[in-house]
């Protein structure tokens, strides 16, 4: 069984030894730059190969390719810029050539970097390339506006031995390993940042009945405000691949993302990493990624067409609903049934009646085990009258 190509044909290896970091700083004495949590997110992708071809932080002529020509080498796509934002001290005493130490916020060595390049970015033209819009309201320009605009590119080397741990963190080796010890032909990816709702249960059961495997990714990282935290999410989906989904043929993976809001143009960043994972098939919803009103309806799916390099499939599906005339879940497709016979299903609705304590309303949301195993969660801690223990209550379910 041949799997599928990584992304750019070899899955890119970054990694070396904590020895062998300790060995290189002490002989070429590199000055240390701290990184921030989400530029040691994009480290690690780009150490154990997530990120294949990539092999370092983007350089400029890469950068500029990406945000004008969604390409980053000739034939090969791509759509949101990965670069190292560094402090304008830092970019002053920084020169190409050079090996700088890149460290944790808690002083640990993590890599070294070989600068290629030091550059700076126009916002507006990062705003429009990857987002579209240079509205103040996205808040991937938001989250820009935070950061300096200044930049430097080149090749990692990284100790990943010394990076956090997080619970289903593996890499595209190990997933890969996977999908050919379960001898899968077609191994369909779905991702997620949510917990476990019955829509998402409607589309693990179509890819089970049409693939060999499933792997389900969630989407950690972003650690947004009332958001729910990745153990939990794991919990709703190790639940169902411990007492439900068909065993050996279901996989569950930690698959580590900043918070981009990127719309299409990360519903293809995500299908890439999908392919160097090793999966066959990757399902996109309409406004996979999205955020608002900031991107057409099917903007999500319709990318695939015009950007073509990827050898992944892309599984275009219509979001399943409740349907209350039906009263299960059904797709547009499905069913013929619209506007108030119908209930979207998201993560958003869910937080906001478990909350709420309107319990009874997640029935047609929530399979009744997992919104149990909520609601036992935030119960068990309720003492009505202090505010104080419901807000470690909450902290319990969501980031604050
Ligand atoms: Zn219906």
């Amino acid at each position: 069984m041949k799997l599928i190509s990584p992304y750019g044909g070899a899955l890119v290896d970054r990694t070396i030894s904590a020895d062998e970091l300790d060995r290189r700083v002490h002989d070429e004495m590199p000055s240390a730059v701290i990184l921030k949590h989400d530029d040691i997110i994009h480290l690690r992708n780009i150490a154990v190969g997530c990120y294949s071809p990539l092999t370092g932080f983007m350089n400029e002529d890469v950068y500029q390719s990406v945000i004008n020509d969604n390409t980053c080498a000739p034939g090969l796509n791509w759509t949101i810029p990965v670069l190292l934002h560094v402090e304008s001290s830092t970019f002053q005493r920084t020169k190409p050539g050079q090996m700088l130490l890149l460290q944790s916020d808690q002083g640990d060595s993590i890599a070294i970097l070989k600068v290629e390049t030091t550059f700076s970015i126009d916002r507006d033209a990062y705003c429009k390339g990857v987002y579209g819009t240079t509205s103040t309201e996205h808040p991937g320009v938001q989250d820009l506006l935070g950061k300096p605009l200044t930049c430097l590119g080149g090749a990692l080397s990284v100790a990943v031995e010394r990076l956090e741990t997080h619970r289903y963190l593996t890499s595209p080796t190990v997933t890969r390993e996977w999908v050919e010890n379960c001898g899968a032909e077609t191994c369909v990816a779905f991702s997620t940042r949510n917990i476990c709702h019955l829509g998402h249960e409607y589309l693990h059961n179509t890819a089970l009945e049409s693939a060999d495997a499933l792997s389900i990714n969630a989407i950690t990282g972003a650690q947004v405000k009332g958001s729910f935290l990745p153990n939990i999410i794991f919990d709703t989906y190790e639940y169902l691949l411990t007492n439900h989904y068909p065993e050996g043929r279901v996989n569950l993976n930690n698959m580590r993302l900043p918070p981009i809001y990127g719309g299409p143009k990360e519903a293809f960043l995500q299908a890439l990493m999908m392919q160097n994972f090793g999966f066959t098939d990757f399902i996109v919803g309409r406004d996979h990624a999205g955020i608002g009103n900031f991107y057409g309806k099917y903007a999500s799916q319709q990318i695939f067409e015009t950007l073509t390099s990827l050898g992944i499939r892309i599984r275009a599906i219509s979001e399943p609903r409740f349907c209350m005339v039906c009263d299960k879940i059904t797709t547009e497709r499905g069913c013929r049934h619209t506007g108030t016979e119908v209930r979207t299903l998201n993560g958003r609705d869910v937080r906001r009646f478990l909350l709420e304590k309107r319990y009874g309303e997640l029935d047609n949301i929530l399979r009744p085990e997992l919104s149990s195993l909520l609601t036992r969660m935030l119960e068990e801690n309720l003492v009505p009258s202090s505010l104080e223990l419901k807000m470690r209550e909450r902290r319990k379910l969501l980031y604050d």
